[in-house]
C-alpha cells in the first residue's frame, strides 16, 4: 500500500508535499520520494525508510517549486530497491513527467509484456511503470488526451497523480478502490492526498473527494474536469481502508474512520455478546472497535496492551528467536488490567494468526482468567489484488482453518468474528463496497492471475 500527495500553486511544495506524506507514513515505510517542479524542470529525492530519516532541510530546500509530488511506499507489487520507489519521473516528448501511483493494477503484466515485445525499455519491475510508457506511446495529439488514453488502458486499483511541466493531473478507477481527495489552501493553491488527514497538517481544507473515474487537471491555479473514465456499473470503495489501513483522524470514503471503526465495534458486541471484566484493544488500529465494543456491552474499556512506537524495523538478534519474540518486542501487558480477569481482546482482523497467538501467550502469561477474543471484521479468505498487502491464500488462516479451528489455535475461550453482513451494514450509506478479501467477490478484473495461468 502507499501514500500519496500532491501540491499546486504553493510557495516551496515539496515542504508542504512532506508534511503530506508525514501523515501518510502509515501507508508505507519502506521508501519515499518527492518531486518538485519549477519552470518546467524536475528534481527528485528519493530515500529508503520513513520520511523524517531521508528528507532534512537540505534535501527540502534542493526541491524548489510550487508544484510537487510525493510518496510513501510500501512495495506489494515490485521488489523493495530504490529504483522501484516513486514518484517515477521521465523526460517525455512533451517535458519532464512524474507520478505517483497508489492501488495494483490488476493487468499490469499484460501492459508490460505488450510493451515489452514493442520495444519498451522498463527500469523498474513495479505495476505503475507501465503507465508512463503509455502516455509517453499514445499517439493522442494533446498530454490531456495522452493521458486520458493511457489511463483507459488499466484495469484494478489506481489512485494516480501526475505532473507534465507544472500542470499536475489526479485521476480514480473507475471503480474508486483507492480513496483521494481534493482540498484547497485558502491563501491559495490546490493539495491531493490519500486521506484527509494529510490536508489537516498541511492546512487545506477538504473540497471534495474525487469520484470513480474521475480525471482532473491544475493549470494556472485552476482545476477543470477531463473526460474522464466510464465508472464502473458498481463503484467498489476498499472496506479494509475503513477496517484497518487509513488513519481514524481521516474521513474516508465520506465516513469518518473513527466513526466506522465504533460501529463495526458496536455491531460485534452485539453479534458476540460475553460475560467479562475488561476490554481491551491491540492498539493503535484496534483502538476505536474495542472502544465501540465497550460502549455497547458495559464492559469497561481498560488499557491491557501497550505498543512500543519505537520498533521500526527491528533488527533481531539470531539468540533472540523465540517464537514470541516478535511480538514482545512490540507489545508489552499491563498486569495488573488482566491478572486473575476475564478479559475481551478485540482486533480488527486476523491475517496468518501469527501476532494474535503471540499475543495471547503474553495475555495467559499476564494472569487472565478467561481469553474471549473477538475480531471487528470477518476472516479474511482471499488475497487483496488491489493493493492492501497480503499473503496468498494458503498463509490466510481464514482460508485454512474453521472458527472453531482457529479458536483452539489461538488457545482463546471464546472467538468471534464480525459477520459478513454486520460489516457492510454498519457503513451501509457509505457503500456498496469491494470486500474480496472476505467474500472472495471482486469488482475489477483480475486479469493478469488468468493471463499467467494461460501462461504456465
Ligand atoms: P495476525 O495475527 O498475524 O493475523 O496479524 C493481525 C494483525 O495484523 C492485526 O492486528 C492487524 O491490525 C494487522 N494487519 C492487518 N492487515 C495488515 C496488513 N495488510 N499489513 C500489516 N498488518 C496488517
Amino acid at each position: 500500500m502507499c501514500g500519496i500527495v500532491g501540491v499546486s500553486g504553493v510557495e516551496r511544495a515539496a515542504e508542504q508535499a512532506f508534511l503530506g506524506l508525514y501523515a501518510l507514513q502509515h501507508r508505507g515505510q519502506e521508501a519515499a520520494g518527492i518531486a518538485a517542479i519549477r519552470d518546467g524542470e524536475m528534481r527528485v529525492h528519493k530515500a529508503h525508510g520513513l520520511i523524517i530519516e531521508g528528507f532534512h532541510d537540505q534535501e527540502l530546500r534542493s526541491l524548489d517549486g510550487t508544484v510537487a509530488l510525493g510518496h510513501t511506499r510500501y512495495s506489494t507489487a515490485g521488489g523493495a530497491g530504490l529504483h522501484n520507489a516513486q514518484p517515477i519521473h521521465v523526460r517525455y516528448h512533451q517535458g519532464d513527467l512524474a507520478l505517483v501511483h497508489n492501488g495494483n493494477l490488476t493487468n499490469a503484466k499484460v501492459l508490460r509484456d505488450r510493451l515489452v515485445s514493442e520495444g519498451a525499455l522498463f527500469q523498474s519491475t513495479v505495476d505503475s511503470e507501465v503507465i508512463v510508457h503509455l502516455i509517453a506511446r499514445s499517439r493522442k495529439p494533446t498530454v490531456d488526451e495522452q493521458i486520458q488514453d493511457a489511463l483507459g488502458q488499466l484495469i484494478g486499483a489506481f489512485s494516480v497523480i501526475i505532473t507534465v511541466g507544472t500542470t499536475m493531473y489526479a485521476a480514480r478507477d473507475p471503480w474508486g478502490i483507492r480513496p483521494l481527495v481534493l482540498g484547497r489552501k485558502s491563501e491559495g493553491g490546490w493539495v491531493l492526498a490519500s486521506e484527509t488527514c494529510a490536508l489537516d497538517l498541511i492546512g487545506a481544507e477538504m473540497e471534495c473527494p474525487l469520484n470513480p473515474g474521475e480525471l482532473l487537471k491544475i493549470e494556472d491555479g485552476m482545476v477543470t474536469y477531463l473526460p474522464g473514465l466510464k465508472p464502473a456499473d458498481r463503484p467498489a470503495p476498499c472496506i479494509f481502508e475503513l477496517i484497518y489501513f487509513a488513519r481514524p483522524d481521516s474521513r474516508v470514503w465520506g465516513a469518518s474512520v473513527d466513526r466506522a471503526r465504533r460501529e463495526f465495534g458496536r455491531q460485534l458486541a452485539r453479534e458476540h455478546p460475553v460475560d467479562a471484566d475488561c476490554v481491551f484493544s491491540v492498539p493503535d488500529s484496534s483502538n476505536s472497535a474495542a472502544l465501540g465494543f465497550s460502549e455497547e456491552s458495559g464492559i469497561p474499556f481498560e488499557l491491557g496492551l501497550i505498543r512500543n512506537h519505537y520498533v521500526g524495523r527491528t533488527f533481531i538478534h539470531p539468540t533472540q528467536t523465540g517464537r514470541d519474540f516478535r511480538v514482545r518486542i512490540k507489545y508489552n501487558t499491563v498486569r495488573e488490567v488482566i491478572d486473575g480477569k476475564r478479559v475481551v481482546v478485540v482486533d480488527d482482523s486476523l491475517v496468518r494468526g501469527t501476532t494474535s497467538r503471540g499475543l495471547i501467550s503474553l495475555i495467559r502469561e499476564a494472569g487472565a482468567k478467561e481469553v474471549h477474543f473477538r475480531v471487528s471484521s470477518p476472516p479474511v479468505i482471499s488475497p487483496c489484488f488491489y493493493g492492501i498487502d497480503m499473503p496468498t491464500r494458503d498463509e490466510l488462516i481464514g482460508a485454512q482453518m474453521s472458527v472453531d479451528q482457529i479458536r483452539e489455535h489461538l488457545n482463546v475461550d471464546s472467538l468471534g468474528y464480525l459477520s459478513l453482513e454486520g460489516m457492510n451494514n454498519a457503513v451501509r450509506q457509505y457503500g456498496p463496497f469491494c470486500d474480496a478479501c472476505f467474500s472472495g467477490n471482486y469488482a475489477a478484473p483480475l486479469v493478469d492471475l488468468t493471463y499467467r495461468s494461460k501462461c504456465g
